[in-house]
């Protein structure tokens, strides 16, 4: 039998690759799992920026043809690209600026296809949740992180009363419902100035969160997750006045290519040629930076290591860890400017260093790679459980600390440096060296491997068939076409 596609989902995303890439996949999902029987619309506000716009093309360029763009007109962002402004205070300005934009957008493609039956808004705009109930359809959050950082949103009012100090002052680990205990110090950067406007806008949305009855699908997975689920999963059984929405644990969700051929050649031909597990994977994301003491730290280290290296997306050096968040400005061509004088030479045939963008799905997916120093922003993470590899934790900003006490902590599948608090607050070469050797070839590593292939097994199993992550989105496929005109 043949169905005709009706169904029609639209999504909203924001200025930020990360997101639309959980995003979209998610949407692809979503149609291999039903046969192309819906369109999906998704509907992204742009910053006047032209937002490492090579290295992202071919994603958008090879999507199916039921999942259609809508690049909204950029909106006035040049009073927030500064220096003192939080990359996630930029994205949240700049979209709450562009929302009249996309109800504008939503209304129309209401009213011109007759059959939109839900939104789903990334986690930085849940504002267009409302639009969801103006038009009477269902709404959801996609939350593209971990099911911790999640629970910590859900439960953010509560921490709010119960700790009066700043959480890193705080003399106890923070309790996270069905969490890890952290540090305070590794919440994330929204939370570490309580009088700031970020810390405000925070509280907000995690208040929307809370409302959000439809409910919120998650990047996770319930085996990667368990306890952090059920302990949200028992407040939406209705828990007094503070009843939580239902979550959908739907990952993981990951980005599945098409990336730049380009980009992709040399490091992908050079990693052909080394031995298998032997090469350690170097990125900080799309747009991490290192300061210059940092970079010379880290190149040292590698290099004293002794071991393989593939260092990609190396920016110029920067204070601020999140400079290059919004533009590609951050990339040179020749990086010997800012590496330590020799190096390249010296580690000839050890390593490769480049300056671009990476096919870094390729790249975890090559025998060669036997361990990955990550930013731990969550795509970068769930990509390294699906394919298995072991990681070095390496947090820079936004919720990516909270990450790696999750990875490291919790889960037992990375390792993590300490910061030398004495100086510049820099990760020392010897602290490097030791992280390296203990992950590559000690019994240490052995066993975060050991645990890593079982988690990659978990993964795997999450989205087959039957899997729980498959059923999670079967089940709310089937309502969301229930609700689809024939
Ligand atoms: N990415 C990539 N090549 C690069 C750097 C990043 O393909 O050189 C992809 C990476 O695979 C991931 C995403 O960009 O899917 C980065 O998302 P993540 O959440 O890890 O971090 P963010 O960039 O938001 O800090």
């Amino acid at each position: 039998t043949t169905t005709t596609t009706t169904t029609h989902i639209a999504l909203v995303s924001i200025p930020a690759f990360s997101h639309q890439v959980s995003i979209l996949e998610f949407a692809k999902r979503l149609l291999n799992l039903h046969n192309n029987t819906f369109n999906i619309t998704c509907i992204i506000p742009t910053l006047n920026s032209s937002y490492n716009n090579i290295a992202t093309k071919p994603f958008f360029d090879s999507l199916p043809p039921n999942i259609h763009c809508i690049f909204l007109p950029s909106v006035y962002f040049e009073d927030l690209n500064n220096n003192g402004v939080s990359v996630e205070i930029q994205i949240q300005l700049s979209v709450s600026r562009a929302m009249p934009s996309v109800r504008e957008t939503l209304r129309s493609l209401f009213d011109a296809t007759n059959n939109v039956v839900a939104i789903v808004a990334d986690a930085m705009v849940p504002e267009a949740l409302d639009f969801g109930k103006e038009l009477g359809i269902l709404s959801y959050i996609y939350f593209p992180c971990s099911t911790m950082l999640l629970s910590l949103c859900l439960h953010s009012s509560n921490l709010d009363e119960q700790v009066s100090c700043e959480y890193r002052d705080h003399p106890n680990l923070i309790e996270i419902p069905g969490c890890i205990s952290i540090y305070g110090r590794d919440l994330p950067n929204s939370v570490q100035n309580r009088s700031s406007l970020e810390y405000k806008l925070f509280l907000q949305r995690c208040q929307r969160y809370r409302s959000a009855h439809d409910g919120i699908l998650v990047n996770s997975f319930m085996e990667l997750e368990e306890e952090a689920t059920k302990a949200i999963t028992q407040h939406a059984k209705g828990n007094g006045n503070c009843s939580y929405p239902p979550v959908y644990p739907i990952g993981p969700i990951t980005q599945t290519g098409p990336s730049d051929p380009k980009s992709g050649c040399e490091c992908l031909l050079w990693l052909d040629k080394q031995p298998p597990n032997s090469v350690l994977y170097v990125s900080f994301g799309s747009g991490g930076t290192l300061c210059q003491e940092q970079i010379n730290e880290l190149a040292l280290g590698l290099e004293l290591s002794r071991h393989k290296f593939l260092w990609v997306n190396l920016r110029a050096p920067n204070d601020r860890a999140s400079a290059t968040y919004f533009s590609d400005g951050g990339l040179v061509d020749d990086p010997l400017h800012f590496l330590p004088l020799g190096f390249i030479e010296r580690t000839k045939g050890q390593g490769l260093v480049m300056c671009g963008w990476a096919p870094q799905v390729e790249v975890l997916g090559h025998k060669s790679i036997g361990a990955f120093l990550t930013h731990c922003g969550w795509n970068s993470v769930l990509e390294s459980v699906v394919h298995g590899v072991p990681m070095m934790a390496w947090p820079l900003f936004a919720e990516q600390r909270t990450n790696a006490a999750l990875v490291t902590d919790g889960l037992k599948v990375a390792v993590r440096p300490n910061v030398d608090t004495s100086g510049n607050s820099v990760v020392v070469k010897e602290e490097i060296v030791k992280l390296i050797k203990s992950l590559m070839e000690g019994l240490v590593g052995e066993e975060i491997r050991r645990r890593m292939k079982e988690l990659q097994k978990f993964a795997e199993c999450a989205v087959m068939k039957d899997g729980s992550s498959t059923r999670t989105i079967c089940k709310l496929a089937h309502k969301w076409k229930s609700l689809g005109r024939p």
